[in-house]
């Protein structure tokens, strides 16, 4: 099937001079300009459909054409290798060279094209599928690691059918000095980790929502992103020159010399506005009633913590832990865990850290570990997971004890539902502290618990809850999606997703009062904390603890200290009752 839908989801508009534009949505602002270095294709975007009789010939030629050109491709790339390159390295590429010409991938793959009129890309990833499974099934070790290799092979294969040129490469070539701007179809969360060594000026996606884990990790890496652009990475080719509007979500292709310098003008004084900004960094976060505000960081990666320091964070609300543990073929283990963990713990210098436990399931798979569940947000994610794997789960909680030596450290759990899962953490974290005891281990004695309030269940029925913790944190993200059953992943239905459904706002009052109530802190720590159009919107509930990105921190920070809370107070309260959503400029009057 042709996703033609997804054409629809970004308007496009092509002149016949080769500049375009393109519309999708902006998910993390500043502006880039720089040349497009496209990412390659992956087998899980192959388009399927059969082929008549008379295209049999030409469509066995095109598979064979694309293995072969790939095996030269490896030939060529073996033999250019350095002489300093690891050996391994040849190894490898000759491997995937032998599977290239290997009977059981090329001819059974143009049998399905003779047989069942598959069109190649559809032939090979089922042929890719049939010999990864029995690669899995091996017992040798070495022999199911080919299974990575047989993907690997096919993906390059694909990218050459696709006709979209070279995966990410990521030396561009062509001579330019000019930033790249990486165009993909979609980018996992393990993808982004392994490109945050690299310098991109900029992101660009078929796919994607405001609060995708790509568009979170390309907001804490400071990089402007366009995600739901459609079809965007088969419009543009390697080395076009582009410039993309994080703000408001458009790409210009090849654009006029006159645009050109009318960006690089708005990128210099958005520059210039960031460098104003900072100088909010040490001045107090209070509103103009003088209502303190604590305003603290996410991070995902221990060096983070540096950026929520320079933008003057009073802790980490939220470390997002999964980031460990993505991205690569095995588990952390547990000095790995505690030196990171410990690391941030230290660099924040008495200030407090929340560290959240594992919340591994929908978007966000372990390495290897194909995702199985037909509803993979409902199934078993975050606490569920960890609960049902009892030793990965023993292993942080050992490590986060551990970092809690030196300096405040609080445990926050996703996706609590039931009052179960706060006791069996317990629990948990109890025999975790066993054990350190019998290695003669030190800890802190008192760590605070926390739950993410990010199941509608736990914010309507929120106040026991409120009872059983020391604090809680709103998780909007899933809040949102599960209150309005929207996933957050799916472009398609994104113009659904809305923070500002007043059943939304219903369950983040609902949660902020019981805090009040029961005298335990409450913060948000979903997107919707770091939008600063909504920061007005948050204070007029009651919130008082703000968690988001660092570089979002001072944004937000300038926006409190221009509120008054009772008034918005008010203002917000009559909005709640209502069947539309709030509209947060109505708050500037
Ligand atoms: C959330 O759901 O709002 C949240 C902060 O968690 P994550 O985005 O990591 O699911
Ligand atoms: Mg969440």
């Amino acid at each position: 099937m042709t996703s033609l839908a997804k054409v629809n989801n970004s308007r496009i508009e092509k002149s016949s001079n080769p500049m375009m534009c393109l519309y999708g949505q902006g998910v993390a602002r500043g502006y880039a300009i720089g040349r497009v270095v496209v990412m390659g294709a992956t087998a899980l975007e192959v388009v399927h459909y059969r082929i008549s009789d008379h295209a049999v010939e030409a469509e066995k030629n095109r598979l064979s054409h694309a293995l072969k050109s790939t095996q030269l491709e490896m030939q060529e790339m073996a033999a250019s290798l350095p002489d300093d390159a690891p050996r391994e390295l040849a190894a490898l590429l000759s491997v995937h060279g032998m599977l290239l010409s290997d009977p059981l991938l090329a001819d059974q793959a143009l049998s399905l094209i003779e047989e069942k009129h598959y069109n190649a890309e559809w032939a090979l990833t089922t042929q890719g599928q049939i010999l990864g499974e029995q690669f899995a099934a091996m017992e040798d070790e070495y022999l199911r690691e080919r299974g990575s290799d047989v993907r690997q092979v096919i993906e390059r294969v694909l990218t050459l059918l696709s006709g979209s040129g070279s995966s990410l490469k990521l030396d561009h070539e062509g001579g330019h000095d000019d930033p790249l701007i990486v165009v993909a179809h979609d980018i996992s969360p393990a993808e982004m980790i392994r490109l945050r060594g690299a310098r991109f000026a900029g992101f660009a996606t078929d796919l994607g929502g405001a609060t995708s884990h790509t568009a979170i990790v390309a907001r804490s890496m400071g990089v402007p992103a366009v995600v739901a652009l459609g079809h965007v990475r088969t419009l543009v080719r390697d080395g076009d020159m582009v410039i993309l509007d994080g703000a408001n979500g458009t790409i210009l292709v090849n654009p006029p010399e006159a645009a050109l310098q009318e960006y690089r003008r708005l990128q210099q004084s958005y520059l210039d506005e960031r460098a104003e900004l900072a100088l909010l960094k040490d001045v107090p976060s209070e509103t103009l009633d003088g209502i303190p505000i604590e305003l603290y960081a996410n991070i995902e990666l221990p060096d983070e913590a540096e950026l929520a320091l320079a933008n003057g964070a009073a802790g980490i609300g939220l470390f997002r832990s999964e980031f460990l543990f993505m991205g690569r073929p095995d588990l952390p283990s547990e000095e790995e865990q505690y030196l990171a963990y410990s690391t941030v713990v230290k660099a924040m210098q008495g200030r407090p850290v929340t560290i959240r436990t594992l919340d591994i399931g929908a978007d966000k798979t372990l390495d290897g570990e194909a995702t199985v569940a037909t509803n993979p947000a409902l199934g078993l994610r975050a606490i569920r997971y960890c609960l049902a794997h009892p030793d990965l789960f023993a292993t942080q909680l050992r490590a986060i004890l551990r970092a809690s030596a030196h300096g405040p450290v609080r445990i926050l759990i996703p996706m609590i539902a039931h009052m179960h899962e706060i006791v069996a953490t317990r629990a948990a974290i109890a025999s975790a502290r066993h054990e350190l005891d019998a290695r003669g281990q030190k800890y802190a004695e008192r760590i605070e618990l926390g739950a993410m309030v990010e199941v509608p269940a736990i914010a309507i029925a929120i106040e026991p809850f409120a009872a059983a913790l020391d604090f809680l944190s709103i998780g909007t993200n899933d809040l949102i999606q599960y209150t309005l059953a929207i996933d957050r992943t799916d472009n398609e239905v994104s113009s659904l997703y809305d923070p500002l459904h007043p059943a939304v706002l219903r369950l983040i009052a609902n949660t902020i009062n019981a805090g009040v109530r029961v005298g335990i802190p409450v913060s948000v720590c979903g997107e919707m904390a770091g939008d600063s159009n909504l920061t007005r919107l948050l204070l007029g509930l009651g919130l008082t603890v703000f968690s988001m990105h660092p570089q979002q921190l001072l944004d937000v920070k300038r926006e409190i200290r221009d509120a008054h809370t009772n008034a918005l107070r008010n203002k917000v309260a009559n909005a709640l009752n209502r069947a539309h959503p709030i509209d947060p400029a109505a708050l500037y009057h």
